[in-house]
């Protein structure tokens, strides 16, 4: 399960290359080729299987760097996720020049976060609470959006964030790209699943 053998730029698989990453992970292997090919995908994956890669990936490959307005946001349960989301993120994120990762958390002041989004970020990487504030303030858009991505989607149900999810899943525009990845899958999300996915591929390791 090499990555070359996805249809991947050949600048990504040279930053690939360089980052030590060879062989995809088993969530790597069985998600990216329904996320390249555009479709939705639920994934049932675990911290340490690779899986932010896996949409890390996913999400750079539909991005246009030449643009500069949201293009890809990541929803995590906590500010400490985010941060490493993003992380990875940027690693994955060299094989271009242009590509700008921003994080959306509370606990940090909104005034920067507010400049920083008018100076443009394809890439926003949030948690619940902090994004709808951007969006009821008007300081965010998400009509040029392309993926959604629901990051441990069982521990934001878990921590109250279900509302929040279904407001900004909600607010983003269609078609679209939208990937869960949960260590479980939530009954709250099975019995609304119409409303996050569409015809998901379900994939599990
Ligand atoms: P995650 O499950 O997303 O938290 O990733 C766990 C760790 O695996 C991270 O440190 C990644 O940098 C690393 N990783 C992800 N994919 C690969 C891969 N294909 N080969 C080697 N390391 C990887």
């Amino acid at each position: 399960d090499l990555f070359s053998s996805l249809p991947l730029p050949a600048e990504q698989l040279a930053n690939l290359e360089q980052l030590g990453y060879a062989t995809m992970t088993p969530i790597q292997a069985a998600s990216l080729p329904v996320m390249l090919s555009g479709g939705d995908l639920i994934a049932k994956a675990q911290t340490g299987s690779g899986k932010t890669a896996a949409f890390g990936l996913g999400l750079l490959a539909r991005l246009n760097p030449r643009y500069f307005g949201t293009q890809a946001l990541v929803l995590c349960p906590t500010r400490e996720l985010a941060d490493q989301v993003a992380k990875e993120i940027r690693r994955l994120a060299r094989f271009a020049d242009n590509i700008k990762v921003l994080t959306l958390c509370g606990g940090s002041p909104i005034g920067p976060q507010r400049a920083s989004l008018e100076h443009g970020a394809q890439v926003l990487v949030g948690t619940p609470g902090r994004i709808i504030d951007h969006l009821d303030r008007g300081t965010l858009k998400l009509d040029a959006l392309k993926t959604l991505v629901l990051d441990e989607a069982d521990r934001m149900v878990d921590m109250g964030f279900y509302d929040e999810m279904v407001r900004i899943n909600d607010a983003c525009p269609r078609p679209r790209q939208t990937l869960l990845f949960s260590a479980t899958y939530p009954d709250t999300i099975r019995k609304q699943s119409a409303r996050f996915l569409k015809n998901p591929a379900e994939v599990s390791v």
